[in-house]
């Protein structure tokens, strides 16, 4: 790694690589420990993913029982971040923002939002708490490289460098590149030794040629349902929820969490069946929508080389992982925020100093 100016001359005890949602909860967390730590951006601004996130809302978490989630994120994501989600429920999550002044709005499903509907209030409420708390914030800043040393990391940017004792990577997915995340976190990872499953389409729509479904282009029912169906019909998979029908084909939650279902349990063929208030379908041999446009990356760092209960690198010590640069992904509803939060306040938790 080239020899760049360096930014430290004494050890950061965290470098945090991403102002995402994950990293973002990290700094927050690490505040709230007393672990100082400094965010590096790749963007202008933090939490350009976040703003998007429901339609500008944000559905930042579930009011479920931790058990609940974890059915349904199912497996084997669940067995992964289950110590995550039990330090860090949804009610604690809720709870922390709700403590910081957001005033919050539970849908009758449990799902929470900000109660002014603004994804921007919850993106607010992570950039008060690094000002108050004085965590410094290096944006339009992106890491080139994380080098492990003996004491530590040097983390590289274009020009400079800065020795951290720890770092996270909290890089996100590789959906929605424009919001930054771009597949670096999972880069890094591949260059210390760890192996990285392949990045797909998690939560998406699918595409149809059946006219008769296109033709209802437009429409939106809150009420509907999805099921996967593969050989002889044979139901595999359902959920409950919005279903949209789109001048290329379906989305809406239903659909979103049939395709992640599809994507994570290998089918390389099915059929959708679409039940709604107004008639039921069957879309068959459906094409699912491209990575760019997911509300998940499925596939990043792989698993079995990360500790659960601490999130630290079983092959790096002091190098820990957190969100979507994981190979973790859930339904959509909240499920996928309280994954990105609950596995960075892991790692900040487990972190020594
Ligand atoms: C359209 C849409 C709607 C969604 N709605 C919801 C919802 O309502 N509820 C829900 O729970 N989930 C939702 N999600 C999913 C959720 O937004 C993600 O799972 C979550 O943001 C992942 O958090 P993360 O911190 O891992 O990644 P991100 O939030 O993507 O953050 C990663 C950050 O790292 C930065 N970065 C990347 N590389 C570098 C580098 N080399 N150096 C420095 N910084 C870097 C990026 O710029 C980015 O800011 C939605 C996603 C999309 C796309």
């Amino acid at each position: 790694m080239k020899d760049t100016k360096a930014l430290t001359h004494r050890p950061v005890p965290l470098a945090i690589v991403g102002g995402g949602a994950a990293g973002l909860f990290a700094a927050a967390a690490a505040a709230s420990r007393g672990l100082g730590c400094l965010v590096f951006e790749r963007k202008a601004r933090i939490g350009s993913k976040l703003l998007m996130t429901a339609n500008g809302r944000c559905n930042f978490t579930k009011d479920i029982t931790p058990e609940r989630m974890l059915a349904d994120i199912g497996e084997p994501v669940a067995s992964f971040v289950g110590p995550a989600i039990w330090a860090c429920p949804p009610a604690m999550i809720a709870g922390g923002f709700k403590a910081r002044g957001l005033a919050i709005r539970r849908m009758p499903d449990g799902r929470l939002f900000p109660a002014s509907g603004k994804a921007a209030d919850v993106v607010h409420v992570f950039g008060d708490e690094l000002r108050n708390s004085s965590i410094p914030l290096l944006t339009n800043c992106p890491v080139t490289g994380i080098q492990p040393v003996k004491n530590g990391f040097i983390v590289a940017t274009r020009n400079f460098t800065v020795w951290a004792k720890n770092v996270l990577v909290a890089t996100g997915g590789a959906s929605f590149p424009k919001t930054g995340s771009v597949g670096d976190g999972q880069d890094f990872a591949r260059r210390m030794g760890h192996r990285v499953e392949p990045l797909r389409a998690g939560l998406t729509g699918c595409e149809t040629n059946d006219r008769a479904i296109r033709a209802m282009a437009g429409a939106r029912f809150e009420n509907g349902a999805a099921a996967a169906l593969i050989v002889d019909d044979s139901e595999v998979f359902r959920w409950r929820g919005e279903v949209e029908i789109e001048q290329w084909g379906v989305s809406g939650a239903a659909i979103y969490n049939c395709t992640r279902y599809a994507v994570r349990n290998g089918l390389r063929t099915f059929d959708l069946l679409i039940e709604t208030p107004e008639g039921t379908w069957t879309v068959r041999r459906p094409v699912i929508r491209p990575l760019k446009e997911a509300i998940v990356t499925m596939g990043g760092v792989s698993l079995d080389e990360v500790d659960p209960t601490t999130m630290e690198s079983r092959l790096v010590p002091g190098l820990y992982f957190a969100g979507e640069v994981l190979d973790v992904d859930g339904p959509t509803g909240g499920y996928n925020l309280t994954i990105a939060f609950a596995t960075a306040n892991l790692a900040v938790r487990s972190c020594k100093t």
